[in-house]
């Protein structure tokens, strides 16, 4: 199979689909590769090592695109890159067409076979192509809330671990799913005091099991996020409810009840954000200030540690894309358990419920 690997031309975007150790998985099973020239090198990967792997580089992105039966990329294709999409190549990447019309509408018009990473599922009903990203983000949630608790930040000059003789940081997590444990395990590393709350009784039993007491555990209710509020110097933001807004969780009269300086770190802004008081911000200009609390709203965290989440992403996604070229797409979809979940787009047709009930599109 012919598989292309287009650059990411999207506005801060510096990962890539596939790193050269892909390529050369896929070069030694019998297929063929293109890349864009470039397409890793803001990850950290040269031409020269996808040369080396076996890839073909090629300077023009519309000959990548026009040339491969696959095409494997991060995020959705821009609207230049949708014209040159056509009927029987397959698309794979993240798309959010629930969230994006324009984007709809071109994969529909075009013909291809859009398979969506964010809708992939496992037996379990887990998202195995999302969940690599939730990691970054958890564990960078905690990187990112230690440095806007600094003086110099506006935060209110706290060391997460404190020192021999003084109280550590204390940290709020609301959310216990991936993002959640990444950040509860990354500030338990660093010497703080952890509380998290979730709705789920099972997962809150399975958290205290895993982190063997140290991490305390609350269900989730407005008085208990009111008192822990309170105390907290870093609240991280990580609920998600599957297909919705996510709850605001923390209103704006609370932050009155806050520490100043203390900092919100809202990684499920990319669902609307869980607390009130937030909106989306960007890695050029990650934090703003609201009733004397720091707010970090960054919509793509993992974006600014491009090398660690391409590793981790693709880690994720050659599996299927090693399926896709060995199978074809319609034996791979069949095959791998749960991967059906991710057809989003065929021959014109919405084949995936999320995205018809968005727009009221036909099956
Ligand atoms: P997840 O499904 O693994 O976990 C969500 C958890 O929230 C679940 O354990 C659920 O029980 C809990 N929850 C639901 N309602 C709650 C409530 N009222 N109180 C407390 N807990 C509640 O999801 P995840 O992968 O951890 O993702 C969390 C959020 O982070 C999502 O919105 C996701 O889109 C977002 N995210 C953002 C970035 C970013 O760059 N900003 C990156 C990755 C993920």
């Amino acid at each position: 199979m012919r598989v292309g690997v287009p650059r990411e031309i999207k506005n801060h975007e510096y990962r890539v689909g596939m790193t050269p150790m892909g390529v050369r998985e896929l070069v030694e099973q019998g297929h063929q590769v293109q890349v864009e020239l470039g397409a890793g090198v803001a990850a950290g990967f040269s031409d020269q090592a996808y040369e080396q792997a076996g890839a073909v580089l090629v300077d023009d992105p519309r000959s990548v695109f026009t040339w491969s039966d696959l095409i494997v990329k991060v995020k959705e294709p821009q609207p230049d890159e949708c014209g040159w999409l056509s009927a029987d190549q397959v698309l794979f990447a993240y798309l959010h067409l629930a969230a994006e019309r324009h984007l709809t509408d071109a994969l529909l018009a075009c013909g291809c076979t859009a398979i969506a990473y964010e809708t992939v599922q496992d037996l379990q009903g887990g998202l195995p192509l999302l969940a690599p990203m939730s990691e970054v983000a958890g564990r960078m949630a905690v990187q990112a809330g230690a440095h806007c608790l600094e003086k110099a930040q506006g935060g209110r000059g706290v060391l997460l671990g404190g020192v021999p003789g003084v109280s550590p940081g204390r940290v709020l997590i609301i959310g216990g799913g991936v993002v959640g444990e990444n950040a509860a395990c990354i500030a338990l590393g660093m010497g703080a005091r952890v509380v998290l709350l979730d709705k789920s009784i099972p997962r809150l039993k399975q958290l205290d099991e895993r982190f063997n007491g140290a991490l305390t555990t609350l269900y989730s209710t407005r008085e208990n996020i009111e008192q822990q509020l309170e105390q907290a110097d870093l609240v991280i933001g990580a609920v998600l409810l599957p297909g919705a807004a996510a709850p605001k969780l923390v209103t704006r009269e609370m932050l009155d009840t806050m520490r100043a300086g203390a900092v919100l770190v809202d990684v499920a802004i990319d669902q609307g954000g869980c607390f009130e008081s937030s909106h989306p911000t960007t890695h050029d200009d990650p934090v703003f200030e609201l009733d004397g609390i720091v707010h970090y709203c960054v919509a793509n965290m993992p974006g600014a540690v491009a090398r660690t989440s391409t590793l981790a992403l693709t880690n994720a996604t050659l599996p299927y894309v090693e399926q896709l070229a060995q199978l074809g797409w319609r034996r791979a979809l069949q095959e791998i358990p749960g991967f059906i979940s991710g057809l989003n787009i065929h021959s014109g047709r919405v084949t995936c419920a999320g995205v018809a009930e968005a727009f009221a599109l036909p099956m």
